[in-house]
């Protein structure tokens, strides 16, 4: 039986959509679909990971309200974001004659929703799709604000397109299957949503983080409604990231660097390159003189007491890394504007702000301190 929901709204005009957070919500997926969206094909796109875990609670669902349904699987991973997939999904929506009135099922982590989104809004220039979001971190970012994007040989992220979902369904129970070193890589993100706007959600994460990450579902569920909260919200307000939305990068800048240098492979996740990520630009915005170190100190704290790495010293074939090369990819960031990086600074825990005035020397120092494991 479904247990009372939790609905977030995304306020975007015309393109606005619900959140619903809750446990149960999969099991009445197919109910849910034809309510709001009326009889329309469902195309699931998800990985064969998550397939042997969700896909046959979701298909029996669809079944039992006699909505017709197709399923694309994909390898599970980074590599699955690419155009080799996207062009594989294509031509699998045409084969089974999509329409404009098709809807598609993005169920699974971030890669799923990231290339489903992408591969929604390019076939016949846009269908109608809905965020399953199967990963801690899908659902407490990448499932909501639009950005879809596959990678290239260049960099990550490279080519997409900002294409709202029309629904994004949050259900609890599926992080029961969740690998914990990916619920961690969740917790990162949900840490960021404290560190650059709400210092009261961080201090409930310094006493209810480890409740999350040990399985408590209402403290689950108290952190990704407050996620999305946030998220909604800033999205609501600029949803093409031509102002705030920026701050939703903070640690990124340095995060994606450390990713590209692990060339994706599975030796840094996502969530793991943003801890560290957040820990570089905290000590940036210490040594530029604008957080005090006691801030620091305690953000310091709290990653490490949950188990998430803070620098790069944690893993020894990090050790090697080059400052250089490291600080060339930052240089490729889609955050460069006129020659300057932008970097997401905060002057205290809940008050972050955006600047490109950061003396690159400053840069280096930093990154070199978390390579020596200083920082
Ligand atoms: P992911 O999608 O690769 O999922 C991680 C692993 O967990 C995969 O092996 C997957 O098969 C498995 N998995 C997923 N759900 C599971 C479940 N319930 N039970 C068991 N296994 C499960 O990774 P992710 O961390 O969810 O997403 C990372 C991606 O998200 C990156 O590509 C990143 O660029 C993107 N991202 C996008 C946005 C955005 O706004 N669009 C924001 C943040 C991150």
């Amino acid at each position: 039986m479904m247990k009372s929901e939790e609905i977030i709204p995304v306020n975007l005009g015309d393109r606005s959509y619900e959140i619903c957070v809750g446990s149960g919500i999969l099991e009445t997926i197919g109910v849910s679909l034809l309510k709001r969206f009326g009889v329309r094909k469902i195309f699931i796109v998800t990985d064969h990971e998550v397939a042997t875990h969700w896909l046959g609670l979701v298909v029996a669902s669809i079944k039992k309200v006699g909505l017709k349904y197709e399923v694309a699987s994909i390898p599970s991973g980074e590599g699955s974001k690419s155009f080799y997939q996207l062009e594989g999904l294509l031509n699998q929506f045409f084969e089974a004659r999509i329409a404009r009135d098709g809807l598609i099922v993005a169920l699974g982590g971030g890669v799923v929703g990231d290339l489903a989104g992408f591969a929604a809004a390019v076939a016949l220039r846009g269908v109608d799709f809905v965020q399953v979001p199967t990963t801690l971190l899908a659902q407490v970012d990448s499932s909501v604000g639009g950005k879809t994007a596959i990678n290239t040989a260049q960099g990550k992220n490279l080519v997409g397109s900002f294409y709202q979902p029309r629904l994004v369904l949050i259900d609890t129970d599926v992080l029961d299957t969740l690998p914990q070193r990916q619920i961690l890589s969740g917790y990162a993100e949900i840490v960021k949503y404290g560190l650059i706007k709400n210092r009261q959600f961080f201090e409930w994460l310094e006493v209810n983080g480890k409740k999350i990450l040990s399985g408590d579902t209402e403290a689950r569920r108290t952190a990704i409604v407050e996620s999305c909260k946030t998220k909604a919200a800033i999205v609501g307000d600029d949803e093409k990231e031509t102002g705030e939305r920026a701050i939703l990068n903070f640690g990124h800048t340095f995060g994606h660097a450390f990713e590209a240098e692990a060339k994706f492979n599975g030796d840094l996740l996502h969530g793991e390159a943003v801890a560290l990520g957040m820990m570089a630009a905290l000590k940036l915005s210490k040594i530029t003189g604008i957080c005090n170190g006691q801030e620091v100190d305690r953000v310091n704290f709290h990653l490490q007491s949950v188990g998430l790495p803070v620098n790069l010293s944690f893993l020894d074939k990090f050790s090697g890394w080059n400052v250089d090369a490291l600080v060339k990819h930052i240089g490729h960031d889609k955050k460069v504007l006129d020659g300057k990086i932008r970097f997401i600074l905060l002057k205290e825990i809940g008050n972050s702000f955006i600047t490109s005035e950061v003396d690159p020397n400053n840069v280096s120092a930093v990154i070199s301190q978390s390579l020596e494991g200083r920082l």
